[in-house]
């Protein structure tokens, strides 16, 4: 049976909350000004009626037309919390925006944050039992589906961002899809809610769920590109903030940048631009950075009023038998030959901002968007198997929403800095994020919110069977799943990392062999780019450069070796890393990733420091160490056919080693992090390995059994033939040991 609604009469005739009890405060009264204004009031009780007829609606918009903060509140009057006893939540693919838009909603519904209404972010909880209508990121809505299959405190899940297609977003979709034909079929409301694009994708998968649009008034935005593409954009985009400060009509400037290293230092560098221009010249600015790590109090100033305009007052000479000497009336403080012009210096907000003001915050009086046309998104190399963030083009669809930014509130103006030949090769829309990501872990995150047939999952954009059964195997084989595809105890482990498996569970298995802080290391080393810088001029010096770290026997040693130097010399590393021909940028980011995977394996209570002292003892430093590579990479080995030329173990591909390798001697096994198609088939960063580590790590996969006939098979079969001899001997030997105790 469906549960009755309980209607909540906000703005009532007898002007009391109905949830509080207390009249409200004027600040309500104020922002419910504003509130009935926009787009998405006019379409409050069309929008209800369709809620109370459809399981799903798809709600699209221009962003600034209130979806986000009105919705939640429109549904929650409208009696969907039964009285108290269920919540209403909206989801956001960023930390920022949960926060954002839970504070305003809160100051919105005259509440205090964390009571009525909240906020739900990783490491931070702002909500409570009272709580009824929540804003959490996607990631943590996942989360609570692992522990409560059914989401059963949700009355209604809104969606939002939807066209950002993250990986928990699309994921929440197939549970969602599933909850609503099966367990939640009676008592659950879906609303998926995105920027005006792809409505049709949503509404084919849900069902053909209705569509609402609740598009308000867009200004017309005028578009200028590039004539010739430019290198440095950072220079460029510095130029035009300057340009339109100067010259352009009253409206603020948004910047679109890529991280929070670029925004701080363009700040820095657009600032000291500006304070070489007289106060006369340069009138009232201020340069508001926002980026998703900055405390909330700064965030906020860029909803701040704009500063003030300046208008300056300026005598101007007017000689005799000019023109301006005949009218010159000597009008009251000009002297004879003198003129007084008035200039108006407009006042502006300059924001340089991440993708977070595309479209998940709405910042009002933006008339001029600057667009480098760039943003950090996530890549997956499926041959290097690391996940990383990289700088790259956007999507024509991303492009157009940062154009709109500037139509908010009168005609605007969008500067993209690269040519419009650029704007037409850019990729329609961003691919989801689903189909390019690692999902080795992914699939032991569904695992944990019980989806038990991760092939037929109902994918809004499914991923290759290929793909998956690999995935499945590889976790597998790592102790993550157990024959059932049931989570293991290690399979959790490994979930902590945002990492290939591999790699995690080489991380975990650290501690064991004591060399927690090597493995963090190179673990970070192998995430980031190659670090490695060879210009063309000075091959030779860079190459001898590089000969200084290698290690004869291991790849991996050698990048251990420069993260170890850097970190000695970490006072002056730049200048270390341009003396050895390292690229800095990389290491910061090795740096920043070790810390982060750092902090993870602590919280797991994986992380011990060594007590061996390793600088004596360097022999057994390096074993430790590769047998823990071991521990993660059994899988990635090749076995030598001849000198350089080797041979994958179970596909039986024939590979070379990368002309890049350092290694100077060449063994039986060798360990590789990457398979490199180029002409050949290269396998790149290796490290020579014992036999004996990988039956003993990995009896399972070197299960000889599972082998084709051939030198490889052979190899293995008396590797075991050895070591149950061996075992059998020590047997013998601890026997004789102990009756000569006796
Ligand atoms: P949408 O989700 O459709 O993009 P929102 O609901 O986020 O729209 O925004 C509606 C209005 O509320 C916008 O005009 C915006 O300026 C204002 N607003 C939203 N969040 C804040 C905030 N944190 N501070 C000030 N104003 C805000
Ligand atoms: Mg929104």
């Amino acid at each position: 049976t469906k549960p009755k609604l309980v209607k909540l009469e906000f703005n009532n005739q007898f002007g009391f909350h109905p949830l509080t009890n207390q009249p409200y405060s004027e600040q309500y009264y104020e922002l419910l000004k504003t509130r009935e204004k926009l787009p998405i009031t006019a379409t409050k009780e069309n929008f209800l009626k369709l809620l109370e007829d459809n399981q799903v609606i798809i709600l699209t918009g221009e962003t600034g037309s209130g979806k986000t903060t009105q919705i939640p509140q429109f549904i929650l009057e409208a009696g969907y919390s039964y009285g108290g006893r269920k919540k209403i939540c909206c989801t956001q693919p960023r930390r920022v925006a949960a926060l954002s838009v839970a504070t305003r909603v809160s100051q919105e519904m005259d509440v205090e944050l964390g009571n009525e209404v909240g906020y739900t972010i990783r490491f931070e909880d702002k909500s409570s039992q009272r709580t009824l209508v929540k804003y959490l990121t996607d990631g943590m809505l996942l989360r609570e589906a692992m522990t409560d299959n059914n989401l059963s405190k949700y009355s209604v899940i809104i969606i939002d961002e939807a066209h950002e297609r993250t990986i928990s977003t699309d994921i929440l979709f197939g549970l969602l899809k599933q909850l609503l034909s099966t367990t939640r079929k009676d008592d659950l409301k879906v609303i998926i809610m995105s920027a005006t694009i792809e409505h049709k994708l949503f509404q084919e998968y849900f069902n053909n769920a209705p569509h609402l649009d609740v598009s308000g008034r867009v200004y017309p935005v005028d578009i200028f590109y590039l004539e010739e593409p430019e290198e440095d954009y950072i220079a460029g985009s510095i130029k035009t903030c300057i340009q339109i400060h100067l010259s352009e009509p009253k409206g603020d400037i948004l910047l679109f940048l890529t991280g929070q290293d670029e925004i701080e230092d363009c700040c820095e560098k657009l600032n000291s631009r500006l304070s070489q221009y007289s106060p006369n010249e340069r009138g009232n600015y201020k340069i508001i950075p926002l980026y998703a790590a900055l405390p909330y109090s700064e965030q906020r100033k860029a909803f701040l009023p704009s500063p003030n305009d300046k208008i300056i007052k300026k005598k101007i000479k007017i000689k005799k038998d000019g023109k301006g000497g005949e009218g010159a009336e000597g009008g009251e403080g000009a002297e004879e030959g003198e003129e007084i012009i008035e200039t108006t210096l407009y006042g502006r907000k300059i924001i340089i901002a991440t993708n977070i003001a595309e479209t998940s915050l709405t910042i009002e009086g933006i008339v001029y968007v600057i667009d480098p046309g760039l943003s950090k998104q996530k890549v997956f190399n499926p041959k290097k198997r690391v996940e990383s963030l990289l700088v790259s083009p956007i999507s024509s669809a991303s492009a157009n929403q940062r154009k709109g930014r500037a139509g908010r509130t009168r005609r605007g103006k969008c500067f993209r800095l690269y040519t419009e030949k650029t704007f037409k090769k850019l990729e329609k829309q961003t691919t989801p994020e689903l189909l390019r990501s690692n999902l080795g872990n992914v699939l032991l995150n569904m695992k944990k919110m019980g989806i038990k047939d991760l092939l037929h999952f109902d994918y809004l954009s499914p991923p290759s069977i290929e793909l998956l059964i690999r995935a499945l195997e590889v976790n597998h084989y790592l102790g993550g799943l157990d024959e059932n595809g049931e989570l293991t105890e290690l399979g959790h482990q490994i979930a902590a990392f945002p990492l290939d498996p591999q790699l995690s569970k080489m991380l975990i298995m650290s501690k064991h062999y004591k060399c927690c802080d090597e493995i963090l290391s190179i673990a970070a080393m192998l995430a980031v780019s190659n670090c490695f810088v060879r210009p063309k001029k000075n091959q030779n010096l860079a190459d001898q450069a590089k000969a200084r770290f290698e290690d004869p026997q291991s790849d991996h040693l050698t990048l251990l070796n420069v993260y170890k130097e850097y970190d000695r010399n970490k006072k002056n590393r730049n200048s270390w890393c341009r003396n050895n021909f390292i690229n800095y940028r990389t290491m910061l980011q090795a740096d920043n990733v070790r810390n982060q995977l750092f902090q993870i394996l602590n919280r797991l209570n994986l992380y011990s420091l060594s007590d061996i002292d390793y600088a004596k003892n360097k022999t057994l430093l390096k074993l430790n160490f590769k047998k823990c590579l071991v521990e993660g990479f059994f899988m990635q080995i090749a076995h030598q056919l001849d000198n350089k030329n080797y041979s994958t173990v179970k596909d039986k591909q024939h590979v070379v080693i990368h002309p890049s390798s350092g290694l100077a001697l060449f063994t039986e096994w060798i360990l590789f992090n990457e398979f490199v198609l180029t002409d050949r088939n290269y396998i790149r960063t290796c490290t020579l390995i014992d036999g004996q580590w990988l039956v003993q790590i990995a009896p399972h996969y070197y299960n000889v059994t599972t082998f084709r006939k051939g030198r490889t098979r052979s190899a293995i079969e008396l590797i075991f033939l050895k070591r149950s001899f061996f075992m059998k001997n020590l047997k013998n030997i601890q026997s004789l040991q102990n009756k000569k105790k006796n």
